[in-house]
């Protein structure tokens, strides 16, 4: 499968079968768009992407989309159902294979890949076409009681992305009743940490190489300018 077509007809065979399951449709309204990450059962599935695979452009292409998605992400998704066949991780959730995985040395290759599959989908929503501008009323107010502005939270944010070392990802959550701006390493997800992700930016090479080389700097400040969705941020606060 090429960047041409990321949208593989087995993925949306799978989509469409798991669409059609009791209750799917209803369960997603409740967890804001991410109904997939329960799905209990192997294979886990690669989710469509939410817009066309050069939607994004000039911000990012069609051809960083085309490989991000459809071999990174994809992998790691093949790579999760290889893992966890015949495992006691298989025919569970995403999440629940991901928090059951965290920290354990003997699960370290099951959670990188769970956690990558879980991140990978959690980012295409983080972003959309004509994003940017100024957040919903609930969440920017919430953002101003955490950060003083929505200015100083896009700087923390930014911050976080660029000052990451190596690859991993910058991230706003919720963590008890403040927002904060921060960055794992690798696959890591905040949410072992007792933190709710809110919104997320992939800051590995992969994200970003094709189009702006070493400058993630400029990636992430018009990231954050042209396709960083508030609204899946408001969302997520629940
Ligand atoms: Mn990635």
């Amino acid at each position: 499968m090429g960047p041409a077509a990321p949208n593989n007809a087995p993925a949306d065979a799978g989509r469409r079968k798991f669409l059609l399951a009791a209750g799917a449709v209803a369960a997603g309204a409740a967890v804001g768009g991410l109904f997939w990450l329960r799905r209990a059962g192997t294979p886990h599935l690669l989710p469509d992407l939410p817009y066309p695979v050069d939607a994004l452009a000039p911000v990012i292409s069609a051809a960083t989309v085309g490989f991000h998605y459809g071999k990174h992400h994809q992998g790691y998704v093949q790579q999760l159902n290889r893992l966890v066949s015949g495992t006691r991780y298989a025919d569970r959730p995403l999440d629940e294979v991901v928090a059951a995985t965290a920290g354990r040395a003997d699960a370290a290759a099951i959670f990188q890949n769970a956690a990558q599959a879980w991140n990978h989908a959690f980012y295409w929503r983080s972003l959309r076409p004509d994003g940017g501008g100024e957040p919903p009323a609930a969440l920017k107010a919430r953002l101003e009681a955490s950060f003083g502005s929505v200015r100083s939270c896009r700087e923390a944010l930014a911050a976080a992305a660029v000052e990451r070392f190596g690859s991993g990802w910058a991230w706003l959550v919720l963590d008890g009743d403040r927002i904060r701006a921060l960055s794992t390493a690798d696959a890591d997800v905040p949410s072992t940490a007792g933190q709710r992700p809110l919104l997320t930016i992939d800051v590995w090479e992969h994200a970003y190489y094709l189009d702006y080389q070493n400058r993630r700097p400029d990636f992430i400040k018009t990231f954050l300018e042209k396709l960083v969705s508030w609204d899946f941020a408001n969302e997520n606060l629940g």
